[in-house]
């Protein structure tokens, strides 16, 4: 009787230690799953941000074809912007913004601004694609700060100057680096997108005249 008596409150309740195993595990469980679907969030916003930027490389093919072979025009001096340019070719479903960066203002309607680098520094006119000498290293659009409201281009070539050099410093002033946490995505002229984190930049900024921002 004795023996029973005393296994019965056992049997009816959790210790202290084992319900304080059980909270912990649950938590942990818990920190799990949010991380998991907060990732998933992140990968989410990056593979839209991968198809928009896919959706412009195809509609910069459509423009030139139409155009001589050119580039499209970035805004200055009463020039069309590439964003109003592309519209025809990229047609209503087109969405501009990156999902991933909900907290910039509504105003910008298109998160992406074009390498300055691509158009005439007189005109504003976008060069002929065939000047492009390395088209899988150059850059075409990137990530753009906020702080660049509704600009449609990056002013690489003012911060390049005279000796052709430009920090990752002066670099991520426009350019959103970290877009998707580490990295941002990278559209090239040949059509191909790269997600790069500052290290990979930082070795393709190294370069005078680097061929990553010059064509
Ligand atoms: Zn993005």
């Amino acid at each position: 009787m004795m023996r029973l008596a005393r296994k019965i409150p056992r049997a009816c309740g959790f210790t202290l230690l084992e319900l304080l195993v059980v909270v912990v595990i649950l938590g942990m469980l818990a920190a799990l799953g949010f991380s998991g679907a907060q990732a998933a969030l992140r990968k989410g916003g990056a593979t839209e941000c991968v198809s928009n930027m896919r959706q412009i490389a195809s509609a910069v093919q459509l423009y030139a074809v139409e155009n001589n072979g050119n580039l499209p025009d970035i805004q200055h001096g009463g020039r069309i912007s590439w964003t109003n340019a592309l519209g025809d070719f990229l047609g209503p479903q087109f969405i501009g913004r990156c999902p991933s960066l909900k907290n910039y203002p509504l105003a910008i309607d298109v998160t992406y601004a074009w390498n300055d680098m691509l158009a005439d520094p007189a005109t504003a006119r976008g060069i002929p694609l065939t000047k492009i000498a390395r088209p899988s290293s150059t850059l075409l659009i990137a990530e753009k700060q906020a702080s660049l409201g509704d600009f449609d281009h990056f002013h690489f070539r003012g911060a390049l100057g005279a000796r052709g050099r430009m920090s990752i410093v002066q670099f991520e002033r426009e350019v959103n680096t970290k877009a998707h946490g580490a990295s941002a995505n990278f559209l090239f002229a040949d059509g191909h997108v790269e997600s790069l984190g500052s290290v990979q930049l930082q070795s393709r900024l190294s370069l005078s005249n680097p061929p990553f921002l010059v064509p």
